[in-house]
């Protein structure tokens, strides 16, 4: 149902990202996937892309805190595809740590990667989203956008703040066709979760099979990691027609976590 449709995916090398950017191309949209990572990974992931979708597939190496590789990213995308109809925000990084120990530039690098760079790819897909009168924009927020947990200060802070500038721009673009949402996940198995299981495991002395039940799934009822595929499947939702008296909203999926 996405034929003819383009989708901007941040961050979609790996994990949550690249599950949406498979379920978009496998509606046949032409999908621009952005991260780091091994270059031939990177370019078997493209190829299957585009074979998935019929469609061109493209990657872009824009580095997320900086505005001015976001805005290109856009205009080179519009430029070779017409326009930009998807924007999905997702590209993420964590450190867990006590405030006391947290060092500044990883907080700002979290803010940047997070949060600011959203913004900055809002600014750029809004006026072609207006232009066109068709739009969606999600963004990866977490149940860490409705709770906090220790040690996660800056994490918390940015997934807090996208919600708020998810309701923004919602409020913005409501009369253009333009729907904008945030997708609130609980604990999903990617790379992202694996790698801080060796910090978590050292700022509270625990086990690594600890940290994965009495940490992360401690919270998730439903004991069970959330899929990148599930994620994925309620983004496209969110670019369905019938979806489009959803705007401003956080959408948990998050194993009843923010329901206790
Ligand atoms: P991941 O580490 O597998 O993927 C992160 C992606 O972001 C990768 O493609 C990486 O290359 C990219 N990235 C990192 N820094 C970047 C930069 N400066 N510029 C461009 N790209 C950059 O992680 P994931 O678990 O798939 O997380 C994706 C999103 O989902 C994040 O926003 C994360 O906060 C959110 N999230 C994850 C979970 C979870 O449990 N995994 C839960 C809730 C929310």
């Amino acid at each position: 149902f996405l034929k003819g449709k383009t989708a901007i995916v941040t961050g979609s090398t790996s994990g949550i990202g690249l599950a949406y950017a498979r379920a978009l191309a496998a509606e046949g949209a032409a999908v621009t996937i952005n991260g780091f990572g091994d270059a031939d990974a990177i370019e078997r992931a493209r190829t299957e892309l585009e074979a998935t979708s019929g469609a061109p597939a493209r990657y872009d190496a824009a580095d997320m805190t900086k505005p001015e590789q976001i805005a290109a990213m856009v205009e080179a995308t519009a430029a070779a595809q017409g326009g930009v109809d998807i924007l999905i925000n997702n590209a993420g990084i964590q450190h867990v740590a006590r405030i006391e120990d947290f060092p500044g530039e990883k907080m700002e690098a979290i803010i940047a990667i997070n949060l600011t760079s959203a913004w900055y790819a809002m600014q750029a897909v809004v006026p072609l989203m207006k232009k066109a009168g068709w739009g969606r924009i999600i963004s990866t927020a977490s149940a860490h956008s409705l709770v906090a947990s220790p040690n996660k200060s800056a994490y918390v802070m940015a997934k807090h703040g996208l919600v708020g500038l998810t309701k923004t721009i919602a409020l913005e673009t409501a009369a253009n066709g333009v729907t904008v949402n945030c997708i609130s996940p609980g604990y999903v198995w990617t790379p992202l979760v694996e790698a801080q299981i060796p910090d978590t495991m050292a700022s509270r002395g625990l086990t690594r099979e600890q940290v994965m039940n009495d940490v992360l799934l401690a919270a998730q009822p439903t004991k069970e990691f959330v899929t990148p595929e599930q994620v994925a499947a309620l983004a496209l939702f969110l670019c369905r027609d019938e979806a489009a008296s959803m705007t401003g909203a956080n959408l948990s999926m998050d194993g009843g976590w923010t329901a206790a």
